[in-house]
């Protein structure tokens, strides 16, 4: 999917504008474990156009003096996005400010489309001519606390949408991606995986952008490591921004069928990694927890027990996904990732028989029968698995508002004892039977 960045100087309003872009999608955050999505990144559509965006002015660059800051910005929507969308202030006319992001922005090739932001109403439209002078062409007059000229800026933005946004691996492919905080070992465990002798590097893809994945065979099986190139990539803004990485890690996530969540054992948990971990269970991609540079933990014959007991503590929310324990550095147990990626990416991928599935569900509801709410008690009729990727399944009920989610999660746990599901999330969707 094409990416819009959006940029500008603090207070121009790019966080409204980003938010009534976007829409609802975001708050329809799980709140488990305090997951919740960081606002800077989602993916949005207007009229048949898909695309992601990205609110830059959410990036925390840390205490750095305003104008890094701004050029630090720039730089990542410059980096990542196939349209930046510069914000001003018609309200403020042009700053400094502005003209220092202006002078910033020169410098890329990516088109840019000028947006005016806070004319409220048609009589403060020649509030807009100032602009010009920026020299970005027509600015946009929009008003993002009433929501309007959204369309007249999103229409300009997709015209320069590229045209084959990202290379498209063939079905059979495993896609998958190591996120993780940096340092944890994700490029090492990359090496380790690439530099094995019986793995065949068949081929190195290049995307319009410069996310490289890594292509490789193994076994007779083909697999893509995805974003490779993000992976390496070390520099100042990639190691010291958090939230840059965060973005790093969705866009990958995203593209990925499953999702290595590396951890590094020499450190305990931290709550970046749970929030990492969060966008990979949200995003519905099956998930494999990787403990990485386990030889550097002093250990007895309990240590691994312990440290499971301790990840499943903090992951509460990925307690379907297996934990491998690696060592990027001796190349311990590296290659007992990809038989645990194949099985949970072919979990991932399973189909249900709806006549079993609804004798797992009818079972379910005989051992525990389903709630009742002032008098009325849920009825289930019919449950089938509607998609992949991850298994979905929809129940038809006489009423869904009686359908709690201590149910729900007790007809989930019943499909997984039944079936096979390791590593992969499962949803369940309630609708009511016309
Ligand atoms: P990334 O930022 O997640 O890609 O992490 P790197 O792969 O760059 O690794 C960060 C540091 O940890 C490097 O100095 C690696 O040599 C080291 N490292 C990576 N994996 C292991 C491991 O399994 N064991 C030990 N002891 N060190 C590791």
């Amino acid at each position: 999917k094409p990416v819009i960045a959006i940029v500008g100087r603090p207070n121009v309003g790019k966080s409204t504008i980003f938010n009534r872009i976007v829409g609802e999608r975001i708050s329809i955050v799980e709140d488990v474990a305090g997951v919740t999505r960081d606002r800077i990144y989602s993916s949005a559509d207007w009229l048949t156009h898909e695309f992601n965006i990205i609110d830059t002015g959410g990036i925390d660059i840390g205490d750095e003096p305003f104008l890094d800051q701004i050029r630090e910005q720039a730089e990542i929507a410059m980096d990542e996005a196939d349209v930046i969308i510069f914000m001003t202030n018609g309200r403020e006319g042009v700053t400094l400010a502005d003209e220092q992001v202006a002078k910033i922005l020169y410098k890329t090739k990516k088109p840019v489309v000028l947006a005016v932001n806070k004319i409220d109403n048609p009589d403060m439209r020649d509030m807009i001519y100032d602009f010009y002078s920026l020299g970005f062409g027509d600015p946009f007059p929009i008003s993002g606390s009433h929501g309007l000229g959204l369309g007249d800026l999103l229409d300009e933005a997709a015209k320069h949408f590229p045209e084959q946004d990202e290379v498209e691996y063939d079905e059979n492919v495993i896609k998958f991606s190591l996120i993780g905080r940096p340092n944890v070992g994700k490029s090492s465990l990359v090496n380790a995986f690439l530099g094995d002798d019986r793995v065949i590097v068949s081929d190195v893809a290049g995307t319009t952008r410069d996310a490289i994945d890594s292509e490789y065979e193994y076994d007779g099986q083909e697999y893509v490591i995805i974003d490779t190139a993000g992976m390496r990539k070390k520099g100042k803004v990639y190691e010291s921004t958090e939230k840059y990485s965060v973005l790093r890690a969705l866009r990958a996530i995203e593209r990925s069928d499953v999702v290595l969540v590396v951890l590094n054992g020499e450190e305990g948990i931290q709550e970046q990694d749970k929030k990492i971990a969060g966008y990979a269970h949200q995003a519905g991609k099956a998930v494999i927890i990787v403990m990485n540079k386990w030889d550097a933990v002093d250990k007895d014959e309990k240590t691994m027990n312990e440290k499971t007991k301790e990840i499943r503590e903090q992951f509460q929310f990925l307690d379907y996904a297996p934990i491998v324990f690696t060592s990027a550095k001796t190349g311990k147990r590296v290659h007992n990732l990809l038989p645990v990626i194949n099985r949970v990416s072919e979990n991932h991928a399973m189909r249900i028989q709806s006549s079993i599935l609804n004798e797992v569900i009818s079972d379910a509801v005989a051992r525990n029968p389903a709630p009742t709410d002032k008098g009325r008690r849920l009825r289930i009729y019919y449950a089938t698995q509607v998609a992949i990727k991850p298994p979905t399944f929809v129940v038809f009920v006489n009423d869904p508002e009686l359908m709690h989610f201590t149910y729900e999660r007790f007809l989930e746990n019943r499909i997984r004892d039944t079936f096979e599901f390791e590593g992969t999330p499962i949803r369940i969707i309630t609708r009511a039977r016309d």
